[in-house]
């Protein structure tokens, strides 16, 4: 056991500090076998030479083959091919497991060190298949099969009890795109106010910088001057068309402003700001100009992408290369943080505010490395938290949320985000806004993908999204069910809830499915007779396939008998229910029988009538739930996160839970506080990238106003 110790570093002003490239290692540690040497081993000696075992990733299209190399005692090197085409996980995330998870597995001679967070399904691939290469060269060696617990080592936290103190201007926690523009703002400030280096840090709980928004790339911005200048003075958006919009949208049931009045009129002055802000200063790109303003007829209101479509050749029409660009513009920030004596730490998790409650004020935040247990104490001037929700804590959510969102969700975005800051912030007294509001959701899933049928690959072409080679597969089909416009949906009790149009493509401005409005999960149910129908005519009625969820879809409107295969292959995976009548299949699936009952025969009267009277599905779609055998396919709204959280200024001070008094030093932008934008009835506004729209807006004000009070400029 390492003795107590504590440290100092000051980074306030004065002297110049050089900080290692993005981020900060831990010092790595000594290994102690897994349970405490519970487990017998025996005398190692491997085959020297390469095994290789692969691993399928986040997708579950692509295999990894994991090499490593062994002398007869030790793992020497581990290497995975760079050809991105056939094989991987996103790169830019995959790239912490080569900077961090390789050397850590190498320098403890274990499969068992600790993941990269943020490169979970990665690092869990990557540590199985070092596993498996172990197994083969020992038995090549001739070794006793016990010897593979001589790898199977956790290591020992080397920092534990270890205790640094720092002293920063200012802090910013959580590194996601607006966390780093952020820092990059607070710098401008405290360089241009005071004249000297400054000290802006940033810690990250995953072991790489840009969080969810390294996947993404469509950013809403409301008449960027310099654009509408371009355009000889010509506005893109109607300002009090596309404002009364947003008003009309977020006002609730009871005829009130649901959202923040004031933040939305902020977001329509700012924005335009950051974006000519990122446009002209920082070198960012964008394009694509959505400039529709008819909000009768479009989801949209001015959107811009990074990186303009017409230009995507220039990125060889593939999502990886764009995120390639946009980390490398995440790395400048970080390199020019970092030479006026500022840095970052990854794989550390803020987990308490510091907080001084007679003056109201925050003076830091206590963190550890979660890989070394090195426990930092940093007093900052200015704290900014950008740790995108609580998504990825299911306490939370269920304790902070509306009842009706309660429950396990299945989440596309950063599983990280579990909220630690949040609950820090209320614990001090934050005061929340829309915190309650149904987690954003984009598209529909199922509880885990089928691996029935092949996965078949389209040699010379290239899906944008994964940047590898397209393929298709009638594993699809039962995610294709749950979005098809004919099928039947009900939630949890058995009862038809909405359109299914809408329940899988959403309408008008709620265009991410409103499946969300039942909770994490409903069921789409399906008579023998309307199956057989899919098989013959196949499916006529999708519109939308929930790209991020599925593995390459398959042909439609085509006869796809493959339909019966697939569903069988779901009840035998446990994704989907077959019985013969439709009270046993409700309770197959844990529903009230007389409710489905009830519902399959007010549908049944709907189709015959020709008219949806209760939801109003277009009469095209009506088909009737006809004799048994059913199924009923379990299916997910999938969310990238949670929306709501602190309230806060325009200055995105977060304020007390008096809604009026700011805390002293503390800011919070992105998810953090997206919620005042929104309404606690809805799940989302879907103009297209009002999420990052928000996130680069609070980034680029926040960052500033929190740079210049703690040069102490202002309040
Ligand atoms: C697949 C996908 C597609 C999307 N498409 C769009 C789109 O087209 N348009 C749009 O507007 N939005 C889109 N979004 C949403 C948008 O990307 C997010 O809202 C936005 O990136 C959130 O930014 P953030 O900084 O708030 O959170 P994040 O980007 O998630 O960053 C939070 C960071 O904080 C870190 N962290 C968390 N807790 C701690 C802690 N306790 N200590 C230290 N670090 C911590 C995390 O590791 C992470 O790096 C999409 C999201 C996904 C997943």
């Amino acid at each position: 056991m390492k003795e107590k110790g504590i440290s100092r570093r000051n980074f306030i002003g004065g002297a110049l500090v050089s900080a290692a490239s993005l981020g900060t290692v831990g010092a790595l540690s000594a290994c102690s076998p897994q349970g405490s040497g519970s487990k017998e081993t025996s005398a190692v000696h491997m085959q020297p030479g390469q095994y290789t075992n692969t691993y399928v990733g986040h997708w579950g299209i692509f295999e990894t083959p994991v090499t490593i190399t062994v002398n007869e005692t030790a793992i020497t090197a581990i290497d995975v091919p760079t050809d991105r085409t056939q094989y991987g996980d996103t790169e830019k995330i995959f790239q912490a497991c080569r900077d961090r998870l390789f050397p850590r597995i190498i320098e403890n001679q274990s499969f068992s060190v600790d993941t990269i967070t943020g490169a979970t399904i990665s690092s869990m691939g990557v540590l199985q298949a070092v596993r498996s290469g172990l197994e083969q060269a020992l038995e090549a060696g001739g070794s006793d099969p016990k010897a593979i617990n001589a790898f199977d080592v956790v290591p020992e936290k080397a920092e534990e009890g270890e205790t640094e103190e720092m002293n920063v201007d200012v802090l910013v926690v959580g590194l996601g795109s607006f966390g780093l523009v952020a820092m990059k703002r607070a710098r401008d400030a405290l360089l241009r106010e005071t004249g000297e280096a400054c000290s802006v840090w940033g810690i990250d709980k995953a072991g790489y910088i840009g969080g969810q928004s390294l996947l993404t790339h469509e950013m809403n911005a409301v008449n960027p001057p310099h654009l509408v200048e371009q355009r000889g003075g010509e506005v893109l958006v109607d300002y009090d068309d596309y404002l009364n919009t947003w008003f009309t949208d977020t006002t609730g049931a009871d005829g009130t402003l649901k959202c923040k009045e004031e933040m939305v009129r902020w977001f329509f002055d700012n924005s335009g700001l950051a974006n000519r802000w990122l446009e002209t200063e920082e070198g960012w790109e964008f394009g694509s100009v959505k400039d529709k303003n008819d909000f009768s007829e479009s989801n949209y209101a001015v959107v811009f992408n990074y990186f303009s479509t017409n230009g995507m050749d220039k990125y060889s029409n593939s999502n990886e290369n764009r995120r390639a660009v946009k980390d490398s513009w995440h790395r400048k920030i970080v390199a020019e943080v970092e030479g006026t004596g500022g840095g970052i730490l990854l794989e550390t998790e803020g987990y308490e505010i510091l907080y001084d409650k007679a003056s109201n004020t925050v003076t830091g935040v206590k963190a550890r490395n979660t890989v070394t247990g090195k426990e930092y104490v940093i007093n900052a001037k200015a704290v900014i938290i950008s740790t995108g929700g609580f998504g990825g804590n299911a306490d939370l959510m269920n304790s902070l949320l509306d009842p009706r969102w309660a429950g396990n969700w299945k989440q596309n975005g950063a599983t990280q985000n579990d909220g630690k800051m949040i609950k820090a912030g209320l614990d001090i007294g934050a005061g929340t806004f829309n915190i309650d509001m149904s987690p954003i959701t984009m598209e529909i899933g199922l509880p885990k993908y089928l691996t029935h049928f092949p996965i078949n690959f389209i040699d010379g072409k290239i899906t944008a999204r994964t940047g590898r080679t397209s393929t298709w597969t009638y594993n699809d089909i039962p995610l294709y069910m749950c979005v098809s416009i004919n099928s039947f949906a009900v939630d949890k009790t058995g009862k038809r809830f909405g359109n299914e149009y809408a329940i899988a493509n959403g309408i008008g401005t709620q265009m991410p499915p409103n499946a969300w409005e039942v909770g994490p999960y409903f069921y789409s149910v399906w008579s023998q007779g309307q199956v057989n129908q899919l098989m013959e005519e196949g499916f006529t009625a999708v519109k939308r396939t929930a790209a991020y969820c599925q593995q390459g879809g398959f042909e439609l409107e085509v006869p796809t008998p493959e339909v019966q295969e697939a569903l069988d292959a779901s009840v035998e995976s446990g994704i989907a229910w077959k019985a013969d009548t439709i009270e046993e299949l409700a309770s197959a699936i844990g529903a009230d029988p007389a409710t489905l009952a009830a519902s399959v025969e007010r549908y049944n009267e709907l189709c015959a009538k020709g008219s949806d009277d209760d939801f109003g599905k277009d009469a095209e779609y009506l088909v009737e739930v006809g004799s048994g055998p059913y199924y009923a396919i379990k299916a997910m709204p999938v969310m990238y996160g949670t929306g709501g959280g602190f309230d806060v200024d325009e200055k995105l001070r977060v304020l007390k839970d008096d809604h009026v008094t700011p805390i002293n030093g503390f800011y919070a932008i992105g998810q953090d506080s997206f919620g005042v934008l929104c309404s606690n009835e809805l799940n989302y506004l879907a103009y297209g990238g009002v999420c990052q729209g928000y996130g680069m807006t609070s980034g680029f004000i926040g960052g500033n106003e929190a740079g210049l009070y703690a040069a102490g400029v202002q309040a």
